[in-house]
């Protein structure tokens, strides 16, 4: 069946055929990992997930590589760690400080996404783990004429490259309005965006040609999709808001860096979750993060909610929706038999494949005889609702860190009959604790 998907660089609907069937790369861009995921950060990770799926079906699970990264160096990670430190009373390093929100924040949220039914991408590279290939690329585009280094920064030189703004299709004088652009006495154009700057003592940093310091937001995503997939992916997906200035970014300094090479040849974004009719902020509370909505509600209910509308519409996520949502479900599993290996629908595939037409894809499960109903479900990462109950009681963040809290202090004390007692139990749920030299990480086990 031919794939047809919207690529946001061509504003067009177009047949999608990857340049190597065996081998279909797709990167998205993943959270910043320093506060608890909300549910607007849920859609790209199910939309994402489900065309993964597509993907999977279509050309073979082994021959689809998706990665999703992980920003864990940020300008807001640093601001919360060093409140986080502030507040501190163990007076420890303001980097182990920072070091504990990322993997705690992280392993949240892999926990989370896993309650929504994806499927863990095959790669999710961290920031912190390709720096030297940031400082890389830093000095090719330096060396291309490209950037440039000034007073310890190092500026991506805009108007050299001249079809800067093909991704956002915006004129020079909208980007400026519309980006905050910080004027700064170093830069040669207000335009120019940062590709490194420099750290305090107490930033998180890394020695470089320039100076201690540390990459830009932009250059990060450069440098891990160059790392895992190469120079040209099939796919580059995000939410709508990361069209500008970050995928422009990452585009000028992708083909900067390659030669001219495309960077990606599809680009793909989802449109943004409103709560309630409101735009989601913490100043009007209605700021819902995945974690709390899963202690009041299966994840596969918000996955089938959210995959209702069609992932380039905006969504409106409302608690009414959600119960229809689950009703809904429960009266289809009422009459479905779950099968191994279910067979799919040829009308719901054919919906999916034109631009993850979800919408359609259900209703055509709605009038489906039983067994589609469960092939469909099956790719659309359904399991049952009983299942992902069970799962949700994996995620009670509270009580596991609790228990390694408690598990920590009978080690101090030597006690390692009951410090093996409590890893044994968070075990037995399955939890599987990580000790390193920076503390204990927990997952679930797969
Ligand atoms: P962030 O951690 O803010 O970089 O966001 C991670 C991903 O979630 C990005 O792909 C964002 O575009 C997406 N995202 C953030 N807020 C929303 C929202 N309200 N609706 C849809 N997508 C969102
Ligand atoms: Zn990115």
């Amino acid at each position: 069946m031919t794939i047809r998907l919207y690529n946001t660089m061509t504003r067009t609907k177009e047949e999608f055929v990857p340049l190597d069937a065996n081998n279909v790369r797709m990167y998205v861009c993943g959270p910043t990992v320093y506060d608890y995921a909300h549910i607007g950060n849920a859609r790209p990770a199910i939309v994402f997930d489900v065309l993964f799926r597509l993907l999977r079906h279509t050309y073979g699970a082994g021959h689809v590589t998706y990665v999703r990264n992980i920003t864990d160096i940020d300008d807001k990670i640093n601001a919360r760690a060093a409140e986080r430190a502030k507040a501190d009373q163990r007076n420890i390093p303001i980097l182990d400080v920072l070091r504990e929100i990322t993997e705690v924040t992280y392993g949240v949220y892999r926990s989370d996404v896993v309650a929504l039914g994806c499927l863990e991408p095959n790669y999710m590279p961290r920031a912190t783990g390709h720096v030297t290939q940031m400082i890389a690329m830093t000095e090719n585009l330096i060396v291309a004429g490209y950037a440039y280094a000034a007073e310890g920064h190092v500026l991506f030189r805009v108007k050299k490259k001249a079809d800067y703004g093909k991704l956002a299709r915006r004129s020079l004088d909208d980007m400026i309005a519309g980006a905050r652009i910080d004027v700064a006495p170093y830069k040669e154009d207000p335009m120019d965006f940062v590709l490194w700057k420099p750290s305090t003592p107490d930033q998180p940093g890394w020695s470089s040609p320039w100076g201690y310091g540390r990459p830009g937001w932009h250059l990060e995503c450069s440098a891990m999709i160059e790392a895992t997939m190469g120079e040209t992916i099939d796919i580059h997906g995000g939410g709508i808001d990361l069209v500008f200035p970050h995928h422009e970014n990452e585009v000028a300094q992708s083909e900067g860096a390659h030669h001219g090479h495309p960077l990606a040849r599809f680009w793909m974004h989802n449109g943004f979750l409103n709560v309630e009719g409101e735009k989601m902020s913490k100043s009007l509370g209605n700021f819902v993060t995945i974690n709390e909505l899963l202690k009041d509600w299966p994840g596969e209910v918000l996955r089938f909610n959210m995959l209702r509308t069609h992932y380039r519409q905006p969504m409106d996520w409302t608690v009414a929706g959600m119960t229809e949502s689950w009703k809904t479900l429960e009266k289809w599993y009422a009459v479905t038999e779950p099968l191994a290996d279910p067979p799919i629908g040829e009308a719901f595939l054919e919906a999916l494949s034109d631009d993850l037409n979800t919408p359609a894809a259900i209703a055509a499960l709605h009038s489906g005889t039983e067994h589609e109903l469960a092939g469909g479900l099956g790719l659309l990462g359904f399991s049952n609702v009983q299942l992902n109950l069970a799962a949700k009681k994996l995620v009670d963040e509270g009580a596991i860190l609790a228990a390694i809290a408690a598990r920590k202090a009978a080690r101090a004390r030597k006690d390692f009959k009951e410090s093996d007692r409590i890893r044994d139990e968070l075990l037995a749920q399955g939890i599987v604790l990580k000790d390193s030299a920076q503390g204990t990480t927990w997952e679930i086990k797969r």
